[in-house]
């Protein structure tokens, strides 16, 4: 005897995850249509799908309209939610996104969001959405702030780099209001309330350009200790993205100097304890 629940089942779930997602994506349209465009573009933000990226050079592609595709329609609705909490003095004048751009084969995958420096935008690896939120928005939103540019020199690139991964992600603890950072099998991926304990040793790979740089670890001990002095978006904050947004850093070998090439460009007020703060962050031996 046939058992036509065996056929049913299978097709009425089908169906019912189907319509889900239709009923998904239509109020996703919906949302995007009501905040006033039919496109992924509203003051201060677009959205593009089909750029691509050969050789560090960025072509862009077109803004898709609210119903061409969900991934891009969402990840647009989240960078409106982080744009509209970021205080005006703090917020990018335009963010320009790029969803999975297609990348020539000497380009390396994007890891999750990442910016693209040369032309200050914002990537999206469309495939990992489950892993961005709105405090992975707001600390890609901090990099475009900051707009800084990659030193020569190992020692102050790597320092640079961390020093940037440590402020956006103080930047999006103190707008978000919440120490809890990215999304990893549903826990923060970095808690700014914890310092990074498998750090140990972490520092001793500065000069050593053969050894992979941990930049966000680094950065994460270094919001941490921000966290710990302040939860708000107040003064400190807007000093350090002054400092990130002016620095010219000594390309020598010395993470001494490098360092104080970078105080040199914080506002004059604030260096003593940013100096201290320096201190706190890296070992005695370096600074
Ligand atoms: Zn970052």
């Amino acid at each position: 005897m046939s058992k036509p629940w065996i056929i049913l089942f299978p097709l009425v779930a089908a169906l019912a995850i189907a319509s889900a997602c239709g009923e998904k994506s239509s109020e996703l349209s919906q949302r995007c249509r009501a905040a006033g465009n039919d496109r992924l573009q509203s003051a201060g933000l677009r959205v593009y799908r089909g750029s691509s990226l050969n050789a560090g050079e960025l072509q862009v592609g077109t803004i898709p309209a609210c119903s061409d595709s969900s991934q891009a329609t969402q990840i647009y609705l989240l960078a409106r939610r982080a744009l509209a909490m970021i205080p005006e003095d703090l917020r990018p004048a335009q963010v320009s996104i790029h969803v999975s751009p297609t990348l020539t084969a000497k380009t390396p995958p994007i890891n999750v969001t990442e910016v693209h420096r040369e032309s200050n935008s914002i990537l999206v690896d469309a495939r990992s959405l489950k892993r961005i939120d709105l405090s992975t928005m707001l600390h890609e939103m901090a990099h475009v702030q900051m707009a800084s540019r990659a030193p020569s020199g190992t020692i102050a690139a790597r320092l640079e780099e961390s020093l940037g991964e440590g402020i956006a992600d103080y930047y999006a603890a103190t707008i978000q209001g919440s120490p809890n950072l990215g999304k990893i099998k549903g826990k923060a991926a970095r808690d700014l309330s914890q310092r990074p304990v498998w750090l140990r040793g972490g520092w001793t790979r500065l000069a050593d350009a053969s050894k992979p740089w941990l930049a966000h670890e680094q950065g994460w001990a270094l919001a941490a200790l921000l966290w710990s002095q302040q939860k708000e978006p107040g003064a400190i904050l807007r000093d350090l993205i002054t400092c990130m947004k002016s620095a010219r850093l000594d390309s020598s070998e010395s993470p001494a100097k490098v360092i104080d090439s970078w105080l040199a460009s914080c506002p004059a007020n604030s260096r003593e304890s940013l100096v201290k703060l320096m201190h706190r962050w890296i070992p005695s031996s370096m600074y």
